[in-house]
Formats: structure tokens, C-alpha cells, sequence
């Protein structure tokens, strides 16, 4: 490389016009075109003078000649250089030392110069590259068969640079040189290749790939690594790199189908190029600093290395090798069989295949900020979490009826989350489990049937809990309230209204710590210490129904019954506790736990297994290890700010509330709440409508939310809102 480098010519651009002027006979203005160890010189508007490097030979050049005349004869499609004779008949003189030829030039952009990177001209990409690999295959060359630092089976020359890199950056190349190192090349077919249709090199013309330039790279390799390199710069650049990849490389296969093999390779090559590509900068810019053409692609590269690495493994190569294909049949699978009570999300549903932290990542190579679900309290798929549970799967899964470690200090941590005197602990599969439990122990302490709750309010889908839940008896295809049921309104700020009157006296008060499908409203501050002592004075026990605003969503207490100043006598918990695993939870008194414990045995075959306690406390773990709570107090309050900020802008937004990262705003009307949302989607950003009117918009994010996530939604809600308007 040093000697490449080093041998580059030193034409001046009178010297070009000099020798297109005696060998060819043409003249016209000269202009030099950036290369990294050739040069070039537009002569005119029709040819350009191409100046090899000194140490470049000549049979080398015949390589690229014969290569240029198949593909003129086999990839028709696209439009190929025509390689001039010298006055004296030769197309290849020697000059200064130097090797020299003269080709017709071909009008367009470079691809680098023509975004948007449409889906169209992906596509025309991926076709265009299949032409030229069919073009080629069947076709050698003695001077192909060389060894050459770009061939990506070399990537082993790249990775002798690392050590010039700092190690944040060698940390982020490591794990693509062991991928690398997985790659069975014996099952890849080979042919010779271009090997660089780099951004540079594709040349675009009415949003239409018509050529790929610069054969000075080639090489017998494995056919595959053609498409690779492409990919690795089609990436460049875009807001969802994997779905520009899977684009060409759809395409691609349309025209040239790609072994098993290919496919289990094709990703690993992308990525192994832009690896190798910031190598080769890295040592390129420590003997020239001055050369720009080196420094050219080294920026974007490192940025989608690093916007790699933060997907989940397995994701991108699955997404290229066409997972997104099933969707439609999914959807028509889904819809002949499942319970047609459950609806999809968005007009176009989401296909989701993979998630990590806050994201999800779709069959089609998109990915999604995930500012709605609460399950993922830690993240999606929390690799703590993950090994948590495969290890104790591995190892044991029975019922609660045997001693186990994992069971007892979980319970025991569970509890010390919660005041004095609720220290009793039920494990139960989710929140309607809990939530129905809870009703059982309060019906069981107090000997009476009747429950009051909160207008608006969801607490499961157990028959007794649709009984209790106004958002579905009183919703489509409810019933209306059953007579054993009071309704109370969602409390306004004046206290003066805050009354928990009923026909008879109650077994329960339950109500959400905050009230989630009311809409995401906060409690005015001293209701439920009003409301709770009302309720007691009648003998009745408090619920409080933690199962959406639980484990440090309120950002500043653990529990969200805490921000009102009160200690219920039955706390119910799901959703968040397992991460995505169905765990649920009832926590009580002794007194209360002690009612309930009259000779029948309360048993779960699920509930309180081993794997799900292991699970439980990684989730425990992780709150405290990464300090979530926190997180939901600072990244919360600043998003509120911004929220708040964008309502002073923004005629759409009527109320912003909340707390922590429970959080949520008003829109005029449903109909604008759904286009927001699906617009939202759209833009790579997941939200959701909710209260009665479907007209707040929720923003309950996992709580590893992250400032720089909450300023991409700030800035797609500015832009979305802005089209609304
Ligand atoms: N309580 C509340 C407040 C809920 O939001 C939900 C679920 N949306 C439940 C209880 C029921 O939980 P699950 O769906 O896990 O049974």
C-alpha cells in the first residue's frame, strides 16, 4: 500500500492536455479528477485520460480492457467506456513512466451526488451490480488472480492498522473481524469482480444507476463480495441503513440468486469493508495527511459503524435475506385464524422482528424509537434479563411448591420496595391475575362485594375485572356498570369534588396511582389521601393498581402511589415487573393476607416459578444497576420541558402531562391523534393514542429512554405537527 500510495503519478493538467492532444488527437478544457493512486483527467466532455499508478501493469490493464468488452457485450443495460486507440494504434501508451489510456465518458452523477437514495434507485443499484456479476461470471483472466488489500478475503491486512486507532474504535471493530473470520469461503462461488461500486463510482442518471466506473480493483474473489462492498456504501448516509441494503440486495436476487451460503456471508462482507475502509483511512491519513480523497468517505463510515453496532445481532442478516417477504401472508394468516377481538397497530402494521433497548427493528430493515411500550421497562430484550432466564430455564422450571432460592429472595426484595406494612407477597402471571387476586383478598377482609372505582379505568380482562373497568363496560360492546360497581369521576384539581360515596359500603377502592386509559392523567396532589381515608372510614381496603405506573416510571419515587402520600393496603403489579415475561404481583398486609388465608389454598401453577423469580430480580438488578429511576426523573423532566415547549409552537397540542416517563398529550380530536400516529410511525418513531376521546397521545417509553432519544422525538413530533397544521 505504502508503495501504491507513494507512486501515485504527478500530472499536471497541461501535461494531460499535452498527451490527449498528441496520442488521440483531442483537445478541450482539462480537468483532474480526485483518485486515491491513479489519475484521472476529464479531456472535453466526451473522454476522460486515465494515468495508472507507476507500480500498475500492463496486463492489468488488459483485464480491465476485456472486462469493459464483455460487459459492453453481456450488461447492455447499462452503458460501458470505450477504450481508445492512440494515434499509433496502441490503447494502452507508456508515457513519464506511467501507463495511459483514453476512454469515452460517460454523463451522470456520482452516486454520493444524487440523494435521496430512493427505493428506486436502490433497486437500480442491486440490478445493476447482478448485470455485472452475470456479465462476468464464466469470464478469467490471469491478471485477476492477484493478491490485493481490498479483497475482502484480506481483511487480515487492514486489521494490522488497528492499533492506530483509539479503543473506542478498535472496541467497535473487533466483533466484525472475528465475524469475518467465521465466513466459509469455500462455499462462496467465485468469478472476478469490481469489487468498488462505491458511492463514488456509480454513476446516476435520471435516478437510475446507468454505470459503475473504476475497474482498477478487481479481482478473483468470491462473486458475493461485489455486492458487499456496494452495500457497505449504499448504507451511508441513511436514517435506516439495513432497509437501503436489503433494497439493492432484493433486487440483486431478483436477476442473480444468492446461495445459502452468499446470504450468511453477504452482511458480514458489508460490514467488513467499511471496517477495513476506516483501517486503510486510518493508516492513509498518518503518512498523507494532506490528501482529502482519503479523508472522503471516513467520517460517514464511522458513523454507521457505530449506528451498526447498536442493532441486535442477527437482525441485518435476517433482513437481508428477505424476511420482510412473509409480511403480507402474516397478516392474512393472522386474520383467518387468531380471535378477531384483538386489532393490529397502524394502517400499515408493523412486522417487528427484533428489539434492543429502546428500539424495535422491523422485517424490513427499518428501525423504531419505542415511546410506548412499558413492558420494557429495561430495554427490549436486556441481555441481564435474557441470560437470567435461559440460564434458570436450562436448569429448573416447576410450580412454587418446592424451596427455592431464587423465589425467596425475590420476594423478599420485592417487598422491601414497598412501605411498611405491606410485606405479604402473592406471584401471580399478570396484571389481570393480580388484579383479580386483589379483589379476592379485599372481598375476603371485608365480607362485601361491592368496588368503586375511577372513571375511565382499565384493570384487566378477567370477567370480574371487565365488571370493574368503565373503559369496557362502558365501551364498545360493554354491558354498562353493574349495580355492585360506583363509579368515581377523574378527580378535577378541586378538591371540593373528591367524594367516595355509595349506595352500600364497598369491599375496595382500586385505582390506578396514575390514570393511565383515562389518558395519562396525573392525580391532583391530596386525592388519594382524601379518597383513601373516605374509603377506610367505610371499612373498605385501598388498591392501588401499579401495574402500568410501577418500578420508578414516576422518576421521582419507586411507586407512583408514593407522589400522593399514601400507603395502600393492596398494591397490584405487572406488566414492567418481568420485562416482557409474564410475572405479576399482589403485595398486602398481614391482616389482610391473613383474611384471606381461611383453609382454601390459593395456588398458581405458573405463578412464582423459578425461571419467572430469576427474571423478576435481573429486572431488579438492572433498575438499580443503571439507575432507571433516575433516568425517568431527568430524562423525563426534560422531555416534558420540551413537550411544553413545542405547545407554545404548536396550535395541536391542547394539554401536556405527567411524570417521570409517564407522560402524555392532548390533541383537538381523534382524528388528528391517529394521523399524528401514523405519520409518527412513518418517520421511524412509535406512539399511541389513549383516553376516552382517543385523543392523547401516551409517551411511556422504556425507561432507558436516553436525552438524544427524547430530542428525536421532539424534533419528528416539530415536523409531523408542522405538516398537521
Ligand atoms: N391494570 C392496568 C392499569 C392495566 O393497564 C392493565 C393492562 N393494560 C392491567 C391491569 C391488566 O394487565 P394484563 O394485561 O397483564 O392482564
Amino acid at each position: 500500500m505504502a508503495t501504491v500510495v507513494g507512486s501515485a503519478p504527478k500530472f499536471t493538467e497541461r501535461d494531460a492536455a499535452r498527451l490527449a492532444a498528441e496520442l488521440y488527437g483531442i483537445q478541450g478544457d482539462v480537468k483532474a479528477l480526485p483518485s486515491e493512486r491513479d489519475q484521472n483527467f476529464r479531456i472535453g466532455t466526451n473522454h476522460v485520460l486515465k494515468v495508472a499508478n507507476a507500480g500498475e501493469l500492463r496486463e492489468f490493464l488488459e483485464l480491465q480492457h476485456d472486462t469493459l468488452a464483455r460487459l459492453r457485450h453481456f450488461a447492455r443495460n447499462l452503458e460501458w467506456p470505450v477504450v481508445l486507440q492512440s494515434r499509433y494504434g496502441a490503447d494502452i501508451v507508456e508515457a513519464g513512466g506511467h501507463l495511459i489510456r483514453m476512454l469515452t465518458w460517460i454523463p451522470g452523477t456520482c452516486y454520493a451526488a444524487a440523494p435521496p437514495h430512493s427505493p428506486e434507485l436502490l433497486a437500480s443499484l442491486g440490478r445493476a451490480l447482478a448485470q455485472m456479476d452475470l456479465a462476468l461470471a464464466g469470464f478469467d483472466h490471469p491478471a485477476a488472480h492477484r493478491r490485493f488489500h481490498w479483497d475482502l478475503r484480506q481483511a487480515t491486512d487492514a486489521l494490522q492498522f488497528l492499533p492506530l486507532l483509539p479503543a473506542e474504535k478498535r472496541e467497535l471493530l473487533a466483533p466484525i473481524f472475528a465475524a469475518w473470520e467465521h465466513i466459509d469461503w469455500n462455499a462462496l462461488p467465485q468469478s472476478v469482480i469490481h469489487n468498488d461500486a462505491n458511492d463514488y463510482n456509480v454513476l446516476v442518471r435520471e435516478g437510475r444507476v446507468v454505470s459503475v466506473l473504476d475497474f482498477g480493483d478487481m479481482v478473483w474473489s468470491a462473486t458475493v463480495c461485489n455486492l458487499a462492498v456496494a452495500l457497505a456504501y449504499a448504507m451511508l448516509g441513511q436514517q435506516d441503513p439495513i432497509a437501503a441494503a436489503a433494497a439493492v440486495t432484493s433486487a440483486y436476487r431478483e436477476l442473480r440468486p444468492l446461495s445459502e451460503s452468499d446470504l450468511d456471508a453477504l452482511y458480514p462482507l458489508a460490514v467488513t469493508r467499511l471496517a477495513m475502509s476506516v483501517c486503510y483511512c486510518a493508516w492513509q491519513s498518518a503518512q498523507a495527511p494532506d490528501n482529502e480523497y482519503l479523508n472522503i468517505s471516513n467520517r460517514p463510515a464511522w458513523a454507521l459503524l457505530e449506528r451498526l453496532a447498536a442493532m441486535p445481532d442477527g437482525w441485518a442478516a435476517e433482513v437481508l435475506r428477505g424476511a420482510a417477504a412473509q409480511k403480507d401472508s402474516l397478516l392474512s394468516r393472522r386474520r383467518r385464524t387468531l380471535g378477531p377481538s384483538l386489532s393490529i397497530s397502524y394502517r400499515d402494521p408493523l412486522h417487528i422482528t427484533h428489539g434492543r433497548g429502546a428500539y424495535l427493528y422491523d422485517s424490513g430493515g427499518r428501525a423504531y424509537l419505542d415511546c410506548v411500550n412499558n413492558v420494557a421497562h429495561v430495554g427490549h430484550s436486556h441481555p441481564r434479563v435474557v441470560r437470567a432466564a435461559a440460564d434458570q430455564m436450562a436448569r429448573l422450571n416447576t410450580n412454587t411448591r418446592y424451596l427455592d432460592a431464587h423465589l425467596v429472595e425475590y420476594i423478599e426484595r420485592l417487598a422491601a420496595t414497598l412501605p411498611e406494612p405491606l410485606c405479604v407477597v402473592y406471584l401471580v402471571c399478570s396484571g389481570s391475575e393480580a388484579n383479580e387476586l386483589a379483589l379476592r383478598l379485599a372481598r375476603a377482609h371485608t365480607g362485601r362485594e361491592d368496588v368503586m372505582v375511577v372513571d375511565t379505568a382499565y384493570h384487566g380482562n378477567t370477567n370480574a375485572l371487565i365488571q370493574i373497568s368503565p373503559y369496557k363496560f362502558n365501551g364498545p360492546g360493554g354491558r354498562g356498570k353493574p349495580p355492585h360497581v360506583t363509579v368515581l369521576p377523574i378527580p378535577s384539581a378541586d378538591p371540593t369534588g373528591w367524594q367516595a360515596a355509595a349506595p352500600a359500603p364497598p369491599a375496595a377502592f382500586i385505582c390506578e396511582s396514575a390514570l393511565s386509559c383515562a389518558g395519562q392523567v396525573i392525580l391532583p396532589p391530596g386525592y388519594l389521601r382524601e379518597i383513601y381515608a373516605q374509603i377506610r372510614a367505610t371499612g373498605a381496603v385501598c388498591i392501588a393498581d401499579e401495574v402500568q405506573t410501577g418500578f420508578g416510571r414516576a422518576g421521582s419515587h419507586f411507586w407512583m402511589f408514593e407522589t400522593q402520600g399514601v400507603i395502600p393496603d393492596i398494591v397490584t403489579m405487572g406488566k414492567p415487573i418481568g420485562n416482557g415475561h409474564p410475572i405479576g404481583a399482589v403485595i398486602t398486609t398481614r391482616e389482610i393476607a391473613a383474611s384471606f388465608a381461611n383453609g382454601m389454598e390459593y395456588f398458581n401453577t405458573f405463578g412464582g416459578n423459578p425461571v419467572s423469580c430469576a427474571v423478576g430480580l435481573a429486572v431488579l438488578d438492572v433498575i438499580r444497576d443503571e439507575r432507571l429511576q433516575e433516568n425517568a426523573l431527568t430524562v423525563g423532566e426534560y422531555l416534558i420541558a420540551g413537550l411544553r415547549d413545542l405547545q407554545t409552537r404548536e396550535a395541536l397540542i391542547a394539554d401536556v402531562r405527567g411524570m417521570g416517563l409517564f407522560l402524555g398529550f392532548e390533541m383537538p380530536h381523534e382524528r388528528e391523534a391517529t394521523e399524528l400516529v401514523n405519520r409518527m410511525k412513518e418517520r421511524g418513531v412509535l406512539l399511541s393514542t389513549d383516553g376516552p376521546l382517543h385523543n392523547v397521545i401516551k409517551i411511556k417509553p422504556p425507561l432507558v429512554f436516553s436525552r438524544a432519544d427524547a430530542d428525536l422525538l421532539l424534533a419528528h413530533l416539530h415536523r409531523t405537527l408542522r405538516e398537521l397544521h
